[in-house]
């Protein structure tokens, strides 16, 4: 079975959607760097990433990755331990093309 086959088969993209999130750091409750970077490790999008610049309590929060796409999975504001991690859905988006792995034929 072909690519587009399998695609055409699990997949309509034009009735795909996916939320999009808007993620809101509150940098001086933060503890991150070695001590946490939590909100990092555990988004699978790839949303954040360790910031350069200290907080009050001489902790690195984390800052948005340029282009990243939030998918409002919750899974930074669940492991954040210093409730400096929310997330809200603010729309929708379509799933683009490259974003659909075909399954491999077994
Ligand atoms: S999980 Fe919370 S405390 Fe840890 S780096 Fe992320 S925002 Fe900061
Ligand atoms: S909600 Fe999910 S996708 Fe969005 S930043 Fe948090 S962990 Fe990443």
């Amino acid at each position: 079975m072909n690519e587009e086959t399998l695609r055409s088969r699990y997949w309509n993209l034009d009735q795909c959607t996916i939320p999009v999130g808007k993620v809101t750091i509150l940098t001086d409750f933060c503890k991150g760097g070695d001590d946490c970077d939590d909100c990092i490790r555990f988004c699978p999008e790839h949303v954040l990433e360790r910031g350069t610049e200290k907080n009050e309590r001489g902790f690195y929060p984390p800052v948005l990755v340029e282009d990243a796409k939030c998918t409002v999975c919750g899974r930074c504001q669940l492991y954040c331990s210093e409730n400096a991690i929310f997330v809200n859905k603010v729309g929708e988006r379509m799933v683009s093309d490259d974003e659909v792995v075909p399954r491999e034929e077994k």
